[in-house]
């Protein structure tokens, strides 16, 4: 009998090609792209699930990409467009419909152009992202926190990481992909890791700022404003005296500050000003289909139909929602009780000058608890577009927020995500 014939040798693992760290919408897309052309992948994160970021997206909607025509894509991208050029053209907005569609998830187009799963459940994105992990052969493991990326001279050798029961492990691998997410939202498990990965591996960190925050303002008045949502207002932000950024849209009302579309939008230059110390205040334009002229033949309309002995408030009423007259009355030194007999023609001017212009001085901004994305991040120039390998450790990529790439809101942040995911997991040299 031949023994050494005989025993049974343990079965030699296959070393994995790539190791992916991050089962976001980056994550996932990389991981899944990778096994889906025959390579052997890991793929690590640190919280109990995949994506949770995703889960939550667009108010449990999921905003998942918008579908503008390219160039105008690409205006709404607010830092380095040029370098999310090559990412985009691998794997743009439509390539991201039909990923989806295949995946068996119906979208739909809505206002803005963007798109949505029709079940209205961010959760079918998140699920049909998973599946094409599983699907394609991914090993994930779940409560996994990678601690360091392991390089040899300037080359990636693996990755340790401390496992579900607590253990730091090692895993071997020329391979590693980091989609970390940013620091925003850091319940959802993006707590800034690759930043520091990065920066210990040589990369730069553009400078980590909130983007797409609420926006804190000292008006006195604020604090009755809480819950109040204004649709379809054009709000102006002027930094220094100088209008920076127009915008249209909703605006909203919480104890967090101002936020909804129009403040999120302009929070991204609101934000660098005030870290550069500049004044910063937001003015609301709350009839911006009417001119001062129109409003003001307009509230005339709305006196004479009026009994005299009814109070300016009531006025106000028919021109605001409920929630906003009280504190309209004060802005414009009117009391509400006032009877209209008393308005005078000052008076008027003063009311059409605040709706045409109620002005929220911003003193601060929400921290990144309450920001949608985080501006800043790897630097791109140090990043190979065509690839998203680090130009600086070879076996090393990057994508996602991780990256010094971000959007207005509008489905374009997620978009980042899946392109640069999945010119990532094509692993090309
Ligand atoms: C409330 C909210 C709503 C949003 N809505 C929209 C929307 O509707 N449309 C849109 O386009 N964008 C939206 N965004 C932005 C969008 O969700 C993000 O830009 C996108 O998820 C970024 O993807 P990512 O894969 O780079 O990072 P993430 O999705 O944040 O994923 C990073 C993953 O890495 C994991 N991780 C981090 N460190 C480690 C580590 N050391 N080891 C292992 N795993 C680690 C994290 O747990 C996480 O799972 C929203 C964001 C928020 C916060």
């Amino acid at each position: 009998m031949n023994m050494e014939t005989d025993i049974k040798q343990p079965a030699e693992r296959q070393p994995y090609d790539v190791i992916v760290v991050g089962a976001g919408a980056a994550g996932m897309m990389a991981a899944g792209t990778a096994a889906r052309s025959g390579k052997r992948v890991l793929l690590l994160e640190k919280m109990e699930k995949s994506g949770r970021k995703v889960r939550i997206s667009g108010k449990g909607r999921c905003n998942v990409t918008n579908a503008r025509p390219p160039e105008e894509f690409a205006r709404q991208i607010r830092t380095n467009a040029e370098f999310f050029a090559p990412a985009f053209a691998e794997f743009n907005n439509r390539a991201t419909i039909r990923f989806f569609e295949r995946q068996g998830v119906k979208l739909d187009i809505e206002r803005g152009e963007r798109v949505f799963p029709r079940s209205g459940k961010a959760w079918d994105i998140a699920n049909a992202l998973l599946e094409y992990c599983v699907d394609n052969g991914v090993r994930i493991m779940y409560d996994t926190r990678v601690t360091a990326v392991l390089t040899l001279g300037s080359r990636v050798y693996g990755v340790r990481y401390r496992n579900k029961r607590g253990f730091e492990r090692k895993e071997e691998c020329e391979r590693v992909i980091l989609t970390t997410g940013g620091v925003s939202y850091p319940a959802t498990g993006s707590t800034g890791d690759g930043y520091a990965f990065a920066a210990d591996l040589g990369h730069t960190i553009e400078s980590l700022r909130p983007s797409l925050t609420p926006l804190v303002t000292s008006h006195p008045q604020m604090k009755f404003l809480h819950g109040l949502l204004l649709r379809n207002v054009r709000a102006v932000l002027y930094v220094d005296n100088e209008a920076v950024r127009e915008e249209f849209g909703e605006l909203g009302f919480s104890e967090r500050g101002i936020e909804g579309a129009v403040a999120l939008r302009v929070s991204r230059d609101a934000v660098d000003a005030l870290i550069e110390q500049k004044r910063v205040k937001l003015v609301v334009d709350l009839k911006p289909a009417l001119t001062e002229e129109i409003l003001r033949e307009r509230i005339a309309r709305e006196r004479a139909e009026m009994e005299p002995t009814e109070f300016f408030g009531e006025l106000l009423r028919k021109l605001v929602p409920k929630a906003l007259v009280m504190p309209l009355a004060q802005e414009v030194d009117i009391h509400s009780k006032n009877y209209l007999s008393k308005l005078t023609d000052a008076e008027v001017d003063r009311l059409i000058r605040t709706l045409k212009g109620l002005t929220f001085p911003i003193t601060d901004y929400a921290p990144f608890e309450f920001a949608v994305t985080t501006a800043g991040g790897v630097r791109c120039d140090e990043v190979n577009p065509y690839t998203m390998e680090s130009r600086k450790v070879q076996g090393l990529y990057f994508a996602g927020e991780v990256l010094d790439l971000d959007a207005n809101t509008g489905g374009y942040n997620l978009q980042i995500a899946f392109s640069t995911g999945r010119l990532a997991g094509m692993l090309k040299k």
